[in-house]
């Protein structure tokens, strides 16, 4: 696909260029910050595009920082697979990969400036009280019993606090801030808690951790990020970021800049959910291809470059809004359109048997890997006398609208001849067996030489050349458009969000590359599985249908 070109400008690249114009900054340093307590997901995607797209754009650098200040819910297993997502989508980061926690030296100094500053106290009010003590919106906080400490007393106790003295829970670091600011985050918020646990990167060396708002600033400003992207949550936030820096003895002051997140109808994105999908086997893991995850687009078929593009549509803004599903599938199906090779695979498979075919022949039918595309080349597909077609490209009767076979019709056969249907054979059940046709020798790759006019093509394979597959017809996810507004995430899950059939393909499949995509012609896009079948059986996932057919279905709805 060809990624739109320009970018389009936006907000926070006008910001950049005024800074850039100004002499604020002469060149311009981002990062991409998440927390290793889960896998990527689409949303995240928004911001990795855009805070390496811009590195990228600017000529600058982007660092890739673990955010690994809650050792409690993160794992070596999520930095891999960020890492391993962030490359996929086709961005470096610049140097080594950062941590938070390799500033856990760094950022206990600075919090031991603050209490020398008498900026901060150690508190030893329980949890309850200090959220009892907040105020509210409307009313001011109280101050904590704590708060005029004596300076020497708050660095003895915070050193009691690092050295293991205390049990969780019962004592925290304060910032000395302002009860009574409008700005919830100001009440002197905790800057660091007790947590007696390993750390994956630290080890057993710390029992006091640094909260988000501390240490997210003093990081980036360690690493000198002139522009700070984040999630209109953090709004508030921003004057939190702005006091720490003002306060310690550090020369780099990044800007914080809030952008909105994206909210994609149909799924949802919060990681605390999606674990809950994994935890409840709701999906068979991070990378089941339902999940909005990386991993998930991933395997099921989705391109870096339509993950791109897609970040690219949906702009950036400072607007809350809920993304239709239609946008990101377009995406992949402009992608694929344009470069998924064809093949011929048949679902629902029902046999046709070609009576005046010369019996236990075969031949091979050289079909084009692109319509419109010769660069892809082409392949040989076997005939015989012998087919599958699908069930639904054949009926007994039916009006002129049905462009396919017919009893008594003819029809064409992709990449081959134009066959006419003569008599069916029916179990029992009155189902259809057999189809007996004939063919016409005559139209390989041309029209019938009497001017008769053959209206339909339908695709096949050949029944002793076939490879049978395992095919995964994936939907969404949820059957509702904002799933995370419901009680559970259970009731709304789509029960037919995986359909599995087993068909047939050509054989030219049988050394599919796993991920990549294909178009089954008249089917949708598929790709090998990545994880599941062998070097013998096939798997196939459904990327996305031709068509936008929950488009149709809320037109007809409405
Ligand atoms: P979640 O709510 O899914 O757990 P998070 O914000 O806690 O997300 P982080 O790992 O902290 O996840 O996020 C890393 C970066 O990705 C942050 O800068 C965050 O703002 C951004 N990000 C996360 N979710 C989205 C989203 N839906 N849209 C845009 N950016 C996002
Ligand atoms: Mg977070």
């Amino acid at each position: 696909m060809t990624e739109s070109g320009a970018r389009p400008s936006n907000f926070i690249r006008k910001i950049i260029d005024a800074d850039l114009a100004s002499g604020k900054h002469s060149e311009v340093h981002t990062r991409f910050p998440p927390e290793p307590n889960g896998y990527l997901h689409i949303g995240h995607a928004k911001s990795i595009v855009l805070n390496f797209g811009i590195a990228e754009d600017y000529q600058g650098t982007c660092n890739l920082r673990f955010d690994d200040t809650n050792p409690l819910k993160e794992s070596l297993e999520y930095v891999s697979a960020i890492k391993d997502d962030v490359r996929w989508l086709g961005y470096e980061w610049s140097g080594e990969p950062r941590y938070s926690s390799s500033y856990f030296d760094a950022l206990h100094g600075f919090a031991i400036e603050l209490i020398e500053k008498g900026l901060a106290y150690v508190d030893f009010s329980s949890q309850d009280d200090i959220r009892a003590m907040r105020g509210t919106l409307t009313a001011p906080g109280q101050n904590s019993p704590y708060r005029d400490t004596p300076v020497q007393d708050n660095l003895d106790a915070f050193a009691r606090m690092t050295a293991g003295e205390y049990k969780e829970g019962e004592c925290s670091l304060r910032a000395k801030i302002d009860m009574a600011s409008p700005f919830m985050c100001m009440r002197d918020p905790v800057i660091y808690r007790i947590r007696h646990v390993h750390h994956h990167q630290t080890g057993d060396k710390w029992c006091v951790y640094p909260m988000y708002d501390f240490t997210h600033c003093i990081s980036d400003a360690l690493e000198g990020i002139t522009h700070s992207l984040c999630t209109l949550e953090f709004q508030d936030n921003r004057r939190l970021y702005d006091w720490v820096l003002d306060n310690i003895s550090i020369d780099c002051h990044p800007q914080q800049i809030e952008f909105s997140r994206l909210n994609l109808e149909y799924t949802v994105m919060s990681k605390r959910k999606l674990n809950e999908l994994v935890t409840e086997q709701h999906v068979a893991g991070w990378d089941d291809p339902r999940m909005p995850t990386i991993a998930g687009l991933r395997r099921r078929g989705y391109t870096p470059a339509a993950i791109r593009e897609f970040a690219h549509r949906i702009g950036v803004t400072k607007m809350d809004n809920m993304v239709e599903m239609g946008v990101l599938e377009s995406c992949i199906r402009d992608d694929l359109n344009t470069n998924a090779p064809r093949a011929m695979a048949v679902l629902e498979p029902v046999r046709v048997v070609i009576e005046n075919y010369p019996e236990n022949q075969h031949e091979m039918l050289v079909a084009p890997n692109h319509p419109n595309d010769e660069s892809l080349g082409s392949r040989q597909v076997p005939f015989s006398g012998v087919l599958y077609i699908e069930r639904e490209d054949f009926r007994e009767e039916a009006n002129k609208k049905f462009k396919r076979l017919v009893l008594g019709k003819e029809v064409r056969l992709r990449n081959a001849y134009v066959i006419k249907a003569e008599r069916v054979e029916k179990d029992e059940a009155g189902e259809i067996q057999t189809i007996y046709c004939s063919y016409d020798a005559d139209t390989l790759g041309q029209d019938p030489a009497d001017g008769r006019k053959v209206k339909g093509v339908i695709h096949w394979v050949s029944v002793p050349h076939a490879l049978p597959a395992e095919i995964r017809l994936y939907d969404r996810l949820f059957q509702v458009p904002n799933p995370g507004a419901a009680e559970t995430l259970a009731e709304s899950l789509n029960p037919e969000s995986l359909v599995v059939v087993e068909g047939y393909v050509e054989p030219s499949l049988a050394d599919a590359e796993p991920g990549k995509g294909i178009q089954f012609e008249r089917v949708g896009y598929f790709c090998r599985d990545s994880k599941d079948g062998t070097e013998n059986t096939l798997v196939f996932n459904r990327t996305v249908g031709l068509r936008d057919s929950w488009a149709k279905m809320e037109a007809q709805d409405a």
